[in-house]
C-alpha cells in the first residue's frame, strides 16, 4: 500500500456493509432508503439510458452536463436569492464523496489546517491528510445537563475562535448532520461565517440531507450569509435528493449479460471489434490521401498521424491558432477553420517529450459512417 494510505485503508463502512452482506440482519445500518426510488427519478433515468439520442451515452462537458448544472445553478440560484453561473459556479462529480475528495484535493495544502466540526461524516478527517492537511477538531457540546433534542448541541463561541490560527485554510461542517441530525441554526452560521471572514478561511458546507429538516425549521446556506459566497464549496448529493444512493446495478447488468456470451459469436465486445476494424481501415485510408500518415493501432479507437506534412501553407502565427505545440495549433485550425475536431497529442507527454507527439494528431475513429463521410468530404475539399 502506498503510505499516504495507511491507517485508513479500512472504515467503519467497510467492515459493517461487509457484516451485514455476510448475516443478513435487519439493516439499520448504511444509510439508505430500501423503499422504490421515485417514480418520476426512475422515468428520468429510463428516458435517458434508452434514448436514441447518441449524445446521451457518450462524454459530456468536464464540470458538468450542461442541462445538469444549468438546473442546479436554477435551483440554488433561487434558493438563496442570487444569480449563479452554471459554467464557472457549479461542479458535478461523483457523489458527494467525489465532491468532498475534489474540494480537499483542490483546496489544501501540505501543512494547512482544517476545522472538522464533530460528530463528522468519517471521511473529512482521512481527506484532510490525504491531501497532506492537518484535521484540528472542535465537537458540537450539550449546553444543558438534560438533553432531549439536537437543538441542546452547540459549538461553543470561544471554543470554536481558539481554533482558527493562521494555518487554518478551511472549516468542514455538516448541516443537516450525520450521525447527530443536528441542523446548524442561523446564530451558529453566522458566527462560524464571522471567523471564516475574519481568518480569511474556506468554509466547507455538506448538506447532502438539505431536504431533509422537521419541525419547520429552516435549512440555512452558509453560503448564502453575506461575504461568505466566495469562500464557500457547498456540497450536495443527488443520491440522498432522489434517494437512490446505489445506481450502479444497470453496469452489474450489463456485464453479467457479456460474461455469459463472453466467447461467442453475439458477445458485443466482439461485435464492437469487428465494427472498429472496419472504421480504422477507413481512417487510415482517409488519412492517408489527406496526407497524413497515420501510425495503424493495434487496439484502442485513436489512431496517431503523421502531420509534418499536413497544411503546411497555413500561419501558425494566426493569433486564432493561440500558442504551444505544432499540433495544437493544427488542431485549433482544423476545429475553427475546417470544422473537424481532433486532439494533439503533445498533450499526452511530459515537458520534455512534448516534441514526440508535436508533430502528429489525434483522430478518434469510433464515430458513425456518416461522420466519418463528412469528415471525409471536408478532408477532400481542402486538398
Ligand atoms: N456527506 C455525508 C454527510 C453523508 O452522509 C454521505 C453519505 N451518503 C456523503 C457525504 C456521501 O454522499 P454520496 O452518496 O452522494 O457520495
Ligand atoms: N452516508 C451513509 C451513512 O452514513 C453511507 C456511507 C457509506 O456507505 N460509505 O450511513
Amino acid at each position: 500500500l502506498a503510505k499516504r494510505i495507511e491507517g485508513i485503508d479500512k472504515n467503519v463502512w467497510v467492515e459493517f456493509v461487509g457484516l451485514a452482506l455476510e448475516y443478513k440482519p435487519v439493516n439499520l445500518g448504511q444509510g439508505f432508503p430500501d423503499f422504490a426510488a421515485p417514480p418520476h427519478v426512475v422515468d428520468a433515468l429510463a428516458k435517458t439510458v434508452t434514448s436514441s439520442d447518441p449524445m446521451m451515452h457518450q462524454y459530456t462537458r468536464g464540470y458538468g452536463h450542461p442541462r445538469l448544472v444549468k438546473a442546479l445553478a436554477t435551483m440554488y440560484g433561487g434558493l438563496i436569492n442570487r444569480e449563479i453561473n452554471p459554467n464557472t459556479e457549479v461542479l458535478c462529480t461523483v457523489g458527494a464523496y467525489d465532491a468532498l475528495f475534489c474540494t480537499f484535493m483542490g483546496l489544501i495544502n501540505p501543512g494547512d489546517e482544517v476545522i472538522i466540526v464533530e460528530p463528522y461524516f468519517d471521511c473529512y478527517a482521512p481527506m484532510t491528510r490525504l491531501a497532506g492537511g492537518v484535521p484540528v477538531f472542535i465537537p458540537v457540546r450539550p449546553n444543558q445537563s438534560k438533553v432531549d433534542s439536537t437543538k441542546d448541541f452547540v459549538l461553543d463561541p470561544d471554543e470554536l475562535a481558539s481554533k482558527f490560527t493562521d494555518k487554518t485554510k478551511a472549516i468542514i461542517f455538516n448541516t443537516p448532520n450525520n450521525p447527530l441530525g443536528k441542523v446548524f441554526h442561523r446564530k451558529e452560521l453566522e458566527m462560524i461565517a464571522k471567523l471564516c471572514i475574519e481568518h480569511d478561511v474556506i468554509c466547507i458546507s455538506d448538506e447532502v440531507y438539505e431536504w431533509l429538516v422537521y419541525d419547520g425549521i429552516e435549512h440555512i446556506r452558509i453560503a448564502s450569509l453575506p461575504g461568505m459566497w466566495d469562500r464557500t464549496i457547498t456540497v450536495g448529493s443527488a443520491g440522498k435528493t432522489f434517494s437512490v444512493t446505489g445506481w450502479k446495478e444497470a453496469a452489474a447488468i450489463a456485464f453479467e449479460t457479456e460474461i455469459a456470451r463472453l466467447d461467442k459469436p453475439d458477445s458485443y465486445f466482439k461485435e464492437l471489434q469487428s465494427m472498429l476494424f472496419e472504421k480504422r481501415e477507413r481512417m487510415a485510408k482517409l488519412l492517408t490521401d489527406a496526407g497524413l500518415i497515420p501510425i495503424i493501432p493495434e487496439g484502442g479507437y485513436f489512431m496517431m498521424a503523421d502531420a509534418t506534412d499536413f497544411a503546411r501553407d497555413i500561419d501558425l502565427n494566426d493569433p486564432e491558432l493561440g500558442d504551444g505545440q505544432r499540433d495544437y495549433k493544427l488542431v485549433r485550425y482544423l476545429t475553427k477553420k475546417k470544422g473537424i475536431g481532433a486532439i494533439p497529442p503533445s498533450a499526452f507527454y511530459n515537458p520534455e517529450n512534448k516534441h514526440l507527439g508535436a508533430n502528429y494528431i489525434r483522430f478518434c475513429f469510433i464515430k458513425e459512417e456518416s461522420t466519418l463521410d463528412k469528415a471525409e468530404k471536408i478532408i477532400k475539399e481542402m486538398m
